[in-house]
């Protein structure tokens, strides 16, 4: 039958160049790719036979097996499930379906030494274009179960592969390695030992639900035929205890269903007895995936059903806030028959989802308590999405506040749990305060974090999106109000005793006439214009009424194509300030005030500008600006 050649996709053929001159020191893990990708065609074919009595296929004997021909220099590994088709060899192994991929390219790209592109690499684990890390050819062999023809798939790597029908070809996949020529100087690699393929599957695959079993060499003159010996022990690791188990075999379970070539950074195990009985194994990643934020991305656990595999991705074993959670859920008592529609109602899953939410979140807690720095990596990589929850869970409302760590006026580095941050509150201090910004950098250094800072008092950084929604739905903490120190009027008191009450008033009487004038000029703008009690350095700055949004909130609807009117915010001047204060001067003194207006402007843009924003119309400012500094030369 004749045969057809195609050319890579790009993404893929710069993944296999990659490959070839393998950057990834652990070679090993080639082995690890392929017995996954096997034992998940068996996982499908196993399924596919339950749902479809009527498909064609032998599930007698599902395995996989390992041959090595140590003349030939080649390495199989061999299946039999579901097998793939024609055109499926073509979708699937000659292009790179992986969303995260082109990301990954760019990355690499980026990454100048090796030490950043092994790095990368095992972020993004690259399956079956692993095995170019140790052969020099691929074949592949293959036939879908319920078809009748076969095919051979065959590449270098080198930006081609070739793709033929073929009448015969035993149902399942099989991948030969055409091994690169052996390293004299490096026996450790040799991947036609039986030695070292005994090792690799026990210590990477053991845990697989299928036999894995090397084909003996030919035997000797007048034996027998060898038996094939079964490598792993196919122990389910979440039905059995945890000391039982060790931690580098829950990791590669891990780095079985996550395809994830990192450690994860949390192991989670519940074990549900009574009348619906299940076990879980999750696992916390060390790293947040590339698309945790993208909508489609895949997320949630696998589902088996005593020991049997029934779906990937299930979502409604957890939350959409812990999308980053990975693991295993094995349930005694559902249908091997269930749907995702079906799971999404069933009222033992909900009650499962319910548990295991709590179980993840009260191991987040352990890691707080931790010496080391887990929690602070787990929060750094996961805590956007966990704060989802604030919002849309209120049952674990109080779990998630007692995980949740902010950033702080206190210290750059540090960061600060809400009751942390109630406990040290100063005497009469009776609110948290917090605001919201786009960056760490521009809120810390905006002119609302002043007074608060020279008081001595702590605000809360808050950087996130999800930031600007939680801090409203949730209102309060251990009955302290959460406020933005950019809304409403602060009162922060006098700065210090001397200034009395009496002093405050008079000021505000000498100030009357210019914050009403500066009002009516700058009507456009600003809804209202008043002396401030929160600058100390800054000029002037602008908040927002109680109950308005702020701007990032406006701007996160924008972006989102929601219409949002514009609000006026409320322009505060701060009376200390030289700027401000000969600016008063000059309105009591002058008849014609025409020329100040320019000036109000200017402090007006002056503080849009503090707090990141931009003048509304930025050349003018500009030109202002010049032609006063130039005068003032
Ligand atoms: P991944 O396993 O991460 O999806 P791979 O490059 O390893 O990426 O494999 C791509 C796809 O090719 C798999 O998702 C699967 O659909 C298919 N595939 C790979 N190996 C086999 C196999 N032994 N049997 C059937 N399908 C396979």
């Amino acid at each position: 039958m004749s045969t057809e050649t195609f050319e890579f996709q790009v993404e893929a053929r710069q993944l296999l160049q990659l490959m070839i001159h393998s950057i990834y020191s652990n070679k090993d893990v080639f082995l690890r790719e392929l017995v996954s990708n096997a034992s998940d065609a068996l996982d499908k074919l196993r399924l596919a036979a339950l749902r479809d009595e009527a498909l064609d296929a032998d599930v007698s004997d599902l395995h996989i097996e390992l041959e090595i021909d140590k003349d030939a220099r080649t390495l199989t590994v061999r299946d039999n499930g579901i097998g793939m088709s024609y055109d499926e060899v073509g979708q699937l192994i000659g292009t790179i379906a992986n969303s995260g991929t082109a990301e990954f390219l760019r990355e690499l790209k980026e990454a100048k030494d090796a030490a950043g592109a092994e790095g990368l690499i095992g972020q993004f684990g690259v399956g079956f274009y692993s095995g170019f890390m140790v052969a020099d050819e691929v074949t592949l062999l293959t036939r879908r179960a319920g078809e009748k023809k076969g095919t051979r798939w065959s590449s270098r790597g080198e930006g081609t592969y070739t793709l033929q029908e073929v009448d015969e070809a035993p149902q399942g996949t099989s991948v030969t390695l055409h091994l690169k020529p052996a390293d004299p100087t490096n026996q450790l690699h040799d991947y036609t030992a039986d030695w070292k393929i005994k090792e690799i599957v026990k210590r990477y695959s053991d845990f697989i639900t299928w036999p894995v079993k090397l084909v003996g060499e030919p035997p000797a003159e007048g034996d027998g035929p060898a038996e094939p010996e079964t490598l792993n022990s196919m122990k389910a690791l979440w039905a059995r205890s945890r000391d039982e188990v060790s931690e580098d075999e829950y990791h590669e379970l891990y780095k079985h269903i996550s395809h994830d070539w990192r450690d994860p950074l949390e192991t989670v195990q519940l074990q549900a007895e009574g009348t619906f009985e299940y076990q879980a194994l999750l696992f916390v990643p060390s790293h947040a995936p590339h698309d945790l934020f993208t909508q489609n991305s895949a997320r949630g656990l696998q589902l088996y059903v005593k020991r049997v595999f029934i779906m990937d991705d299930c979502e409604a074993l957890l939350p959409p806030y812990l999308r980053f959670v990975k693991g295993v859920v094995d349930a005694q008592d559902l249908s091997l028959n269930v749907s995702r529609e079906i799971l999404q109602q069933d009222r033992h899953i909900l009650m499962m989802q319910r548990r295991l939410t709590k179980k993840v979140l009260s191991s987040v807690k352990g890691m707080m308590a931790d010496d080391g720095d887990r929690y602070g990596t787990f929060w750094r990589e996961f805590g956007a999405v966990l704060k989802e929850g604030l919002v849309s869970d209120s049952d674990n409302r109080d779990a998630l506040l007692a995980v949740a760590s902010f950033a702080t006026t206190r210290g750059e580095d540090e960061s600060v749990t809400l009751e942390q941050y109630v406990e040290r509150m100063g005497e009469g201090q009776e609110d948290i305060y917090f605001i919201t910004g786009e960056s760490r950098q521009s809120i810390d250094n905006s002119p609302h974090v002043e007074a608060f800072r020279e008081r001595g008092i702590e605000v809360l950084l808050l950087t996130d999106p999800v930031d600007e929604v939680w801090v409203d739905v949730v209102g309060e903490f251990q009955g302290k109000r959460l406020q933005s120190i950019a809304k409403g009027e602060i009162d922060l008191g006098a700065k210090d005793d001397a200034e009395s009450e009496g002093e405050r008033e008079k000021r505000a009487e000498e100030y009357a006439g210019l914050l009403g004038w500066m009002g009516e000029q700058l009507a456009e703008d600003v809804k209202e214009v008043r002396l401030s009690s929160r600058l100390t350095v800054s000029p002037a700055c602008i908040v927002a009424d109680a109950d308005a949004m702020t701007p990032a909130l406006e701007n996160m609807y924008r972006a989102m194509g929601q219409e949002v009117p514009r609000t006026k915010r409320i322009l505060e001047l701060n009376p200390d300030h030289q700027l401000v204060k000969g600016l008063n001067q000059a309105y009591g003194e002058r008849e014609d005030r025409t020329d100040l207006t320019e000036n109000a402007e200017l402090l007006y843009a002056l503080a849009v500008l503090a707090e990141g924003g931009r003048p509304t119309d930025p050349a003018r400012f500009v030109k202002v600006v010049a032609d006063r500094l130039g005068r003032s030369l």
